[in-house]
């Protein structure tokens, strides 16, 4: 590799590294891409299931228009013309009583939607709403449980699912504090925040593969099955990387960042401060003999263990979130637990429980308690070449594509600041 042209090295093809390779590869810099496994986008991906004989995402990845590190990531890319943008409307049904609802923000930037009681869950005022100010004033050290009890009257029908959706961890442990930048850039904002993306070909289709499609037309080297074992350093320097078959070295103007996640970056950089343990996700895919007469691309779960559904065609995927005393049960187990909530919540009731695929993501997110969301560290690091970027890094937001997408963006803008000087007019 010339030592002349600076390059920088990414590694890890999930969205943080992507989003990092894009937008440095549109400010000019020379890219290679390195990715442990055979295909990217990490934990955002799509694949044929033999089973039930379609293509299926991992899991379901909800994201709103107000996701503006995303967006720009997705128009950078090229990939918005490829996703559907849906109404801000957010159906929800409590399956032990059957009583159905919708929340409807409203448009333009004052949130009067909690105002009118046909916006939000029915039994409600539109005063229980100022709780929302409580995630404000949360202390770094306060837990989701701490800020509102479960007897508060939003708590079932909205703090709950928004919580666990976007924490990924029991709330009693759950930091309160990352709901508030989250409440701002969406909900606060109103309807043209909260607009959910869809991809209607999946995952791949809509958020990996037109990166890398990108990526290659701006010349930037994506290589496949390369695990980073380990750095080699001098001075402060990253000086070579030493992947499972090869070792590269580095030009004396070339960067690192490295977008893997936090376990693994703490395997090759052990002296990182940074987040313990994992939270998972269950997925479970049902192949529904034909597609429901059931209007809504998803609808959230009240009342039931599953806690989300979203159908497309004929198959119905369901989240379950903070998921850890779920991954040790056989597949069997949890689908038949979960099918009758899922069967009643998009009008099957009754319905014989379909063939499926359970997958079990025993790291989705790290438990993102507030101790955790201390030890999130930022983008630069004690090697003066080297920077960090993911889900775990510290980006003031909780663990989700839209705070990768920006780990990604915050770390590029780090190694493109360390390169202005040296950069060829
Ligand atoms: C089932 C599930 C549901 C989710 N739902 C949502 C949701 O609804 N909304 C939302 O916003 N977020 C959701 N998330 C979280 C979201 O997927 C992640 O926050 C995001 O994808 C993390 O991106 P990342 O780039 O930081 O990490 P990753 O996607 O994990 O990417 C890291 C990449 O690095 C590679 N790698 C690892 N080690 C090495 C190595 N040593 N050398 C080279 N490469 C390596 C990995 O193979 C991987 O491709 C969900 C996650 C899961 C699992």
């Amino acid at each position: 590799m010339s030592s002349k042209i600076p390059r920088t090295h990414i590694i890890g093809a999930g969205l943080a590294g992507l989003a990092a390779a894009t937008r440095l590869s549109g400010l000019g810099h020379a890219v290679t891409l390195y990715e442990a496994v055979g295909h990217a986008g990490g934990r955002v991906r799509s694949f044929h299931d033999p089973v039930l004989d379609r293509l299926i995402d991992n899991g379901n990845h909800l994201v709103l228009s107000g996701n503006t590190s995303l967006t720009a990531y997705l128009d950078e890319t090229g990939a918005s013309q490829g996703l559907c943008r849906a109404d801000a409307v957010f159906p929800f049904v409590n399956v032990r009583t059957g009583v159905r609802w919708s929340l409807r923000p409203n448009a333009g930037p004052l949130p009067w939607w909690v105002l009118a009681p046909s916006r939000r869950p029915p039994g409600t005022s539109a005063s229980a709403f100022l709780s929302a100010l409580k995630f404000w004033r949360a202390d770094a050290d306060v837990v989701v449980s701490d800020v509102l009890s479960d007897d508060h009257p939003l708590f079932e029908t909205f703090w709950a699912p928004l919580a666990l959706a976007v924490l990924n961890t029991p709330l009693d442990r759950a930091a309160a504090k990352p709901l508030w930048p989250v409440l701002v850039e969406t909900f606060l904002r109103g309807a043209a925040s909260c607009r959910p993306l869809f991809a209607p070909d999946g995952l791949s289709a809509g958020f990996i593969d037109p990166a890398l499609t990108h990526l290659r037309r701006c010349g930037a080297v994506i290589k496949f099955r390369q695990r980073l074992r380990a750095i080699e350093s001098n001075e402060q320097r990253v000086v070579a990387l030493n992947f499972s078959d090869c070792s590269v070295s580095l030009g004396p103007t070339d960067s690192v960042l490295l977008a893997i996640p936090h376990n693994g970056a703490q395997s090759i950089l052990p002296g990182i401060g940074a987040p313990s343990g994992g939270q998972a996700i269950v997925n479970a895919h049902f192949r529904l003999p034909s597609a429901p007469l059931f209007d809504a691309p998803f609808i959230g779960l009240v009342g039931a263990a599953a806690h989300w559904v979203f159908v497309r065609g004929d198959v119905a995927s369901v989240t379950i979130s903070a998921a850890d005393h779920w991954v040790d049960q056989s597949i069997t187990a949890i689908a038949d637990a979960i099918w009758p909530d899922v069967a009643r919540a998009i009008r099957l009731d009754g319905a014989p429980r379909p063939i499926f695929r359970i997958i079990k993501e025993r790291r989705a997110t790290f438990s993102q308690t507030p101790r955790n969301m201390q030890l999130r560290p930022g983008p630069t690091t004690d090697f003066k070449n080297l920077y960090l970027a993911g889900d775990w890094t510290n980006t003031g937001l909780p663990a989700t594509i839209e705070g990768a997408v920006r780990s990604g963006h915050h770390a590029a803008i780090k190694v493109d600041q360390s390169q202005q000087p040296r950069r060829p007019d």
